[in-house]
């Protein structure tokens, strides 16, 4: 790994402008050669990655989802049997038996982020890398990689999996589960989808979109005149009157302004909805399974001791970690980042900056314990002694992943550099 970015100010004119989304310093990187990491040099967040990175590799997994998606939705993905009985799922019926039990919010979850945004995000994703490989650059280009970046977050594949195998691995105690065509073709989806995002350099890809130079460079001495696109990164000139109004990104299309509006309110009355919602998340049992071939209530703590008392410890600690772990660490790490730009703090800015990356990185992982309910109610439905139910806790559960993942979007991690008075430092 090297350091290749230099402070703006301090640097010769070759090389890109660049700003840091998380900071707001504007500094200049050359281009990358295949392996490096250049970092920030101000709050050590990765700006430029090409390690790792190739477009046709991302191409050819992308569409490789994208196509493995069509049987994992379609074809058989599990099966149980007890007493010479059978139940066989597909995918979809996951989201029509939560409906019918009547939990409509956690079908309509189910439905967008496992069924409606992957396959979007992977069409697009292809589209886009499709056509950066000819000359033409239509105008649609830029809004739709935004939108598929802008479903990374909600296209759940890969939390999905996880899901599936603990709840493959509770189905398992009980009663004889089998693993169908569509849940293997999911599993490949998803490993794949993991590559394609890994091996995407999307820097590169903007810059084949829409060249960097010729928004705000040739005068962007002058920080202040320059503003960051969120989306695309691309430096684009402020208008000069009225001042708070968002100029329309020349790239992507995406509205650009000089931080995120009312962005520290909008971001703690996220929370706070959260905080409220966490106690009847964690006090009511989120779902009913059979065990020992009694119907169990268990709570989002009881399901992890459940899990440790099975002996399946890996399943038990990344359950712990993804159900109780990191909504905590989320609302605890995001109030201490609010409170540190209300209060002007100076100190460790890194290492809030560092705080951030990470709650925008594993918020969606809370996502597991419902999914592992989307996914074993089609198939545990036999009698009154061997069924599985969600409970009333699944729905505010959800409700805390999703209003605290948007907590997380709604802050801009530059007003605590701002407001330390740094910003030009
Ligand atoms: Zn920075
Ligand atoms: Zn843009």
């Amino acid at each position: 790994m090297t350091d290749k970015v230099e402070s703006f100010e301090k640097s010769d004119p070759a090389g890109a402008i660049i700003g840091c989304p998380n900071c707001g310093l504007l500094q200049r990187a050359a281009d990358c050669m295949g392996t490096e990491v250049a970092f920030c040099g101000r709050c050590r967040t990765p700006l430029v990655h090409c390690a790792g990175k190739s477009l046709d590799v991302s191409l050819a997994c992308a569409s490789a989802t994208l196509l493995l998606l069509i049987p994992a939705t379609f074809e058989p993905f599990l099966t149980t049997s007890a007493f010479g009985a059978t139940r066989s799922s597909i995918l979809p019926s996951s989201a029509l038996a939560l409906w019918h039990e009547g939990w409509p919010l956690l079908a309509i979850v189910f439905c967008l982020f496992v069924l409606i945004f992957p396959p979007i995000r992977f069409a697009a994703l292809v589209v886009v890398l499709w056509t950066i490989r000819g000359a033409a650059r239509p105008r649609w280009l830029g809004p739709l990689f935004r939108l598929t970046n802008a479903l990374q977050t909600w296209a759940m594949l890969d939390v999905f999996f996880l899901g599936m195998a603990v709840a493959y691995a509770r189905l398992h105690i009980s009663i004889l589960v089998t693993i169908d065509t569509g849940a293997v073709c999911f599993v490949a989806a998803a490993v794949l989808s993991l590559i394609a995002r890994a091996t995407l350099d999307k820097r590169r890809v903007w810059r084949l979109i829409g060249p960097e130079a010729g928004s705000c460079v040739s005068n962007a001495r002058s920080s202040d005149s320059c503003l960051l696109c969120p989306s695309c990164d691309l430096l684009v000139q402020k208008k000069a009157e009225p001042e708070s109004e968002p100029t329309r990104c020349p790239r992507c299309g995406a509205l650009v302004r000089a931080r995120r509006p009312d962005s520290v309110s909008r971001s703690m009355a996220l929370l706070v909805a959260a905080v409220l919602l966490y106690f009847p998340a964690n006090l009511y049992p989120i779902a009913t399974i059979p065990i020992e071939f009694r119907p169990t209530a268990y709570t989002v703590f009881g399901g992890i001791v459940d899990l440790s008392k099975s002996r399946l410890i890996g399943l038990a600690v990344l359950v712990f970690c993804a159900s109780f772990a990191i909504p905590i660490l989320k609302m605890v790490g995001l109030s201490y980042c609010a409170v540190s730009s209300i209060r002007r703090s100076n100190q460790r800015l890194i290492s809030k900056t560092r705080i951030y990356r990470l709650l925008e990185e594993i918020g969606r992982w809370s996502m597991i314990d419902p999914f592992t309910i989307a996914c074993f109610i089609p198939v545990m439905d036999f009698n009154a002694l061997l069924y599985g139910r969600a409970g009333p806790a699944a729905t505010p559960f959800a409700a805390v992943v999703i209003l605290t993942t948007l907590a997380v979007k709604c802050f801009d991690p530059r007003l605590m550099w701002d407001r330390a008075g740094r910003i030009h430092g």
